[in-house]
């Protein structure tokens, strides 16, 4: 069964493991990317690559229309498009706080909901949303970045009661700490610390982000919704 999926932020890190996994499951992959190419291995491989920045409905419109237009409405969507600016509270701008919220959280409502027009016409749909450890458990100097990211629990939570009746599932994903761009720019001894409290003792790959995202888009998932799969080498275990 081929199905139309969407993964947004599709270009590196998680999102580019989690639109390979689908891709090599044999579904119509599209990924949004915001800057440079998108990655040659994805396009070679028949993925569709539109340009959108999440923060702007205009462009989520258009990315829809040019991917309803070539693959069909989005059957799965994983909100994956994320970003960080760490910041301690008194030194957070009202801009590092709502720009991070835009992007995370009301970015995440605009791909979602745009979606949601087909998946109710069609009356299933699986939207699977990427959290992150942080939001459940916070963390110093990411109290932006921890409300987006707790926002979209209750989002998908809502949403899993608003819709469940219509045979569309919302679940979350919250990864611990994951090898990407993003956590490059940690110094060797936050690293170290962070590892420290991880009882796997290590750092997740991408993959073993996609693996819980494409299970949830599965059949064999079909009686999960409003649920959260901590995949985190046990970091946030009881949260
Ligand atoms: P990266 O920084 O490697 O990639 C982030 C992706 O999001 C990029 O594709 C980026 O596009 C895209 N993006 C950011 N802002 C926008 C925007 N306004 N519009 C469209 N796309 C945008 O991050 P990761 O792969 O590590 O993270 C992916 C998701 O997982 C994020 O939501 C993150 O919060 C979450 N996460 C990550 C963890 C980690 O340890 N890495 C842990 C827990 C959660 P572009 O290339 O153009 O910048």
């Amino acid at each position: 069964m081929s199905r139309s999926v969407l993964v947004t932020g599709g270009n590196r890190g998680i999102g580019l493991a989690i639109a390979r996994a689908f891709a090599d499951a044999g579904d119509k992959v599209a990924i949004t990317f915001r800057s440079g190419e998108p990655p040659k291995e994805l396009t070679d491989a028949g993925v569709l690559a539109v340009r959108c920045d999440i923060t702007d409905a205009e462009q989520v419109e258009q990315a829809y229309k040019e991917i309803e237009d070539k693959h069909g409405n989005v059957e799965v969507l994983v909100a994956n498009a994320g970003i960080t600016k760490d910041q301690l509270l008194m030194r957070m701008t009202e801009e590092d706080f709502t720009s991070v919220l835009d992007t995370n959280l009301t970015g995440t409502f605009r791909v979602v909901k745009r979606a949601n027009r087909g998946m109710l016409r069609a009356r299933k749909g699986r939207v699977v949303l990427i959290s992150s450890v942080v939001g459940l458990m916070g963390g110093p100097g990411q109290a932006n970045y921890a409300a987006s990211k707790a926002g979209l629990v209750g989002f998908a939570r809502s949403l899993a009661r608003e819709l469940g009746s219509r045979n569309l599932t919302f679940n979350v994903v919250a990864p611990g700490f994951v090898d990407t761009d993003m956590t490059k720019v940690l110094t060797e001894e936050q690293r170290k610390g962070i590892v420290a409290q991880v009882p796997l003792g290590r750092y997740a790959q991408p993959e073993e982000i996609a693996a819980a995202v494409t299970f949830l888009a599965s059949d064999d998932a079909s009686y999960i919704t409003g649920a959260v799969i901590p995949v985190d080498g046990g970091l946030g275990m009881g949260h």
